[in-house]
């Protein structure tokens, strides 16, 4: 039977056959429904191992040559749906080996004959080495989210850094002037109510004179921690600079603040300063005074440190409204 010559004229077989024969590519041909070979090209001897005169006459089951012979079934009856068609699966070898390929596969009628034509390619070493990039792939994308977080995280501690005083950990000057002007900005907005309150050691000066800045350091540490202690944490405490401290507290009214800073007050004079250094004592000033809407950060911060200002002048260790 002559395949070529029955789907076209002769001289276009002579053609084909041809390209059947010079493609690189595994070329058969065969009958749609039993897959029984009529023709086969070097490249099919090439990759499956078979010599041509070893298959023509026998069909690729008799060969074993579909993994999935499935795909092969379904695959005919696309075809006949369709005409073509493109798949990938799997084919045994003679030497038993499998191989995953792409097949492209047209049928036709030649004379009253439904007849395929296979054009397949070994595709994997393709495949193979595509698995190995997307595993590549994925590794990279793995250790970018890792760096990504590293950064991250190590931003974040920046930022930390940028917002918060060394000494104490407590908000830092700049931070805290960012604070105050959004708070002021929402009770504008909203209404509710805030407290600012100005905090600073008494006599802190002669303390660092007696006894040395490192004991200092660390009578402004004991500080801000019994600050920290008695507010709550909605609240906001950042050093100013020296022994001044400032201290937001959120949604209260200076009914409400007085309690808090009058409790920092006493936690100051009572602390056993002297565990830090022998007859050593300190108390702490504090003056407080609510935001009053649409007044500014200036105004308010003004008012709360002449609160201060006046505790300082009444005698000290005490907490004033202003
Ligand atoms: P007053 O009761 O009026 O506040 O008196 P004071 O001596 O505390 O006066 P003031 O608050 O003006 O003095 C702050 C002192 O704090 C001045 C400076 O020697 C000291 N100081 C400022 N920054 C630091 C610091 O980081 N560490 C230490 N140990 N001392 C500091
Ligand atoms: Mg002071």
């Amino acid at each position: 039977m002559h395949s070529i010559d029955q789907a076209c004229g002769a001289s276009e077989a002579e053609k084909y056959r041809r390209i059947f024969h010079a493609t690189p590519d595994y070329a058969t041909f065969s009958t749609l429904e039993t897959g029984i070979y009529l023709d086969v090209n070097p490249g099919f001897e090439r990759m499956t191992g078979y010599r041509r005169d070893e298959v023509i006459g026998r069909s690729s089951s008799d060969i074993d040559l579909w993994v999935d012979p499935v795909d092969r079934n379904s695959a005919v009856a696309r075809l006949r749906e369709q005409g073509s068609l493109f798949i990938t699966t799997r084919m045994r070898m003679k030497d038993g080996g499998v191989l995953l390929v792409e097949a492209s596969l047209a049928a036709f009628d030649a004379n009253g004959e439904e007849l395929l034509i296979a054009v397949v390619r070994d595709i994997t070493a393709r495949d193979a080495l595509e698995r190995e990039l997307v595993g590549h792939r994925r590794h990279l994308e793995r250790l970018v989210a890792q760096r990504t977080a590293e950064l991250e995280e190590a931003m974040r501690r920046l930022e930390e850094l940028t917002v918060t005083d060394e000494l104490t950990g407590a908000g830092n000057r700049r931070a805290f002037t960012r604070r105050l002007r959004a708070r002021c900005a929402e009770s504008d907005r909203t209404g509710m109510p805030f407290c600012m309150a100005v905090l600073d050691l008494d006599h802190f000066k002669a303390v660092n004179d007696r006894y040395g800045h490192a004991v200092g350091d660390q009578a402004i540490q004991v500080f801000a921690s019994l600050a920290l202690r008695e507010m709550r944490a909605v609240d906001y405490l950042a050093r100013y600079g020296g022994d001044e401290f400032v201290l937001l507290l959120q949604d209260a009214t200076s009914e409400q603040a007085i309690q808090p800073v009058e409790r920092i007050c006493r936690a100051v004079a009572h602390y056993p300063w002297a565990r830090i250094a022998p007859g050593m004592e300190l108390t702490a000033s504090i003056g407080v005074t609510a935001y009053r809407r649409e007044e500014g950060d200036d105004a308010v911060f003004r008012r709360a440190d002449h609160a201060l200002y006046e505790a300082k002048r009444r005698g000290r260790n005490q907490a004033l409204i202003a």
